[in-house]
């Protein structure tokens, strides 16, 4: 078997030892006689699983008991919806910082049920940078103020989070969750599609801090209401078993490997690589992003000329290294080194991209 050095930007690469325990569980899990996906949603095996992986995400990320962890279908995307619908009142505004194609399509959604203040626009920078946390100007009783932690097209992230005050922090972290600890109390809730850093597509992850509940609305269907599955455990309607059972894996994955802490060292060093690896290339590789708010999960790059990314990307994956095209609305390059990524598979590419400028200068 030869695994290929995955960079896709989500679904993305997962633990290999994750991905050897699923099929060796498949067919008959834990002497069931029957898999895991196979069984109901309310057996004992399967609440283990479930009430396993909402325990992981809270010892992982010190989330403290005033929150409540949930499984929802429907991708990050859903909770585009859900959030207005459950926290803009009638009559409210809610605040937003413009830092990518992320943070617009939540807007846009947002911006379909009432007002939407702007605190920052990107687009003045062509999303090259992350506004300084401390200067926002949030406005007071706002419903919530919605940023996007890790812009996984443009490259930027959050390094430091807004004190939002009163108004409830809204988080989406699809793309950074779980790659480094967070100061949870900031925030009123966090979201993130599974599909990048925590498991495979089918299921988002929601933290939020229960006084919130008191404000969704009575009128919305149930499964539009974030009461019904707090109430419920997330077990309301059948919840996404698969990827919640692979979620539960990777978050073991997390802990064996140090945790929060050691991801985040990870991250710090395997970004640095890349980013360094540009610095001194003499402007063969550049990097649009302003230094200051750089993720370190998706490292955007160009070459020259659009022929030599053509022929990067070509070559790189004869190498066996995949996925490193740009977003197709920004072109370029683009490597996605989520929590589950190698340092290994970083070197390679860090090496290749050494010898392709030399080669092609
Ligand atoms: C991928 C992604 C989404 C969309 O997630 P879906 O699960 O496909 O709905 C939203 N926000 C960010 C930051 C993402 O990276």
């Amino acid at each position: 078997m030869s695994r290929k050095i995955n960079f896709y930007a989500g679904p993305s690469t997962l633990p290999l030892p994750v991905l050897e325990q699923i099929r060796d569980e498949m067919v008959d899990y834990q002497g069931m006689g029957l898999s895991l996906i196979e069984t109901s949603h309310r057996s004992k095996e399967y609440d283990e699983v479930h009430n396993g992986a909402v325990a992981l995400i809270k010892e992982l990320l010190a989330v403290p008991d005033n929150y409540k962890i949930l499984f929802l279908g429907g991708g990050a995307t859903l909770q585009f919806s859900m959030i207005p619908l459950n926290f803009l009142g009638e009559g409210q505004s809610c605040d937003f910082t413009l830092t990518g194609s992320w943070a617009k399509k939540a807007f846009v959604d947002s911006k379909k049920h009432g007002t939407v203040n702007v605190l920052f626009d990107g687009a003045e920078s062509n999303f090259t940078k992350i506004p300084d946390a401390s200067s926002l100007n949030i406005t007071p009783n706002a419903a919530y103020l919605h940023i996007t932690s890790n812009e996984t097209i443009q490259g930027t992230e959050w390094h430091n989070f807004p004190d939002a005050g009163d108004v409830p922090l809204i988080a989406d972290m699809s793309s950074d969750i779980m790659s480094r600890p967070l100061p949870i109390g900031k925030f009123g809730m966090i979201y993130a599609g599974a599909q990048k850093n925590l498991g495979p597509a089918g299921v988002a992850i929601v933290i939020l801090r229960e006084d919130l509940l008191e404000r969704c609305p009575d009128t919305l269907t149930a499964y539009l209401n974030y009461k019904t599955h707090a109430d419920k455990n997330s077990l309301y309607n059948t919840p996404p078993v698969f990827s919640i059972y692979a979620v539960k894996l990777v978050l073991e994955w997390v802990k064996a490997q140090g945790g929060l802490s050691a991801m985040a060292e990870r991250a710090q060093k395997k970004s640095s690589m890349l980013y360094d690896t540009m610095a001194q290339s003499n402007g063969y590789y550049s990097c649009p992003v302003d230094e200051s708010g750089r993720s370190k999960m998706n490292v955007v790059f160009r070459l020259p000329s659009e022929d030599l990314e053509k022929k990067f990307i070509e070559e790189a994956k004869n190498e066996g290294m995949i996925g490193l095209k740009g977003h197709r609305s920004v072109g370029g390059c683009r490597a996605s080194i989520y929590n589950a990524m190698p340092v290994e598979g970083v070197e390679k590419i860090a090496a290749f991209m050494r010898k392709f400028a030399e080669v092609n200068q």
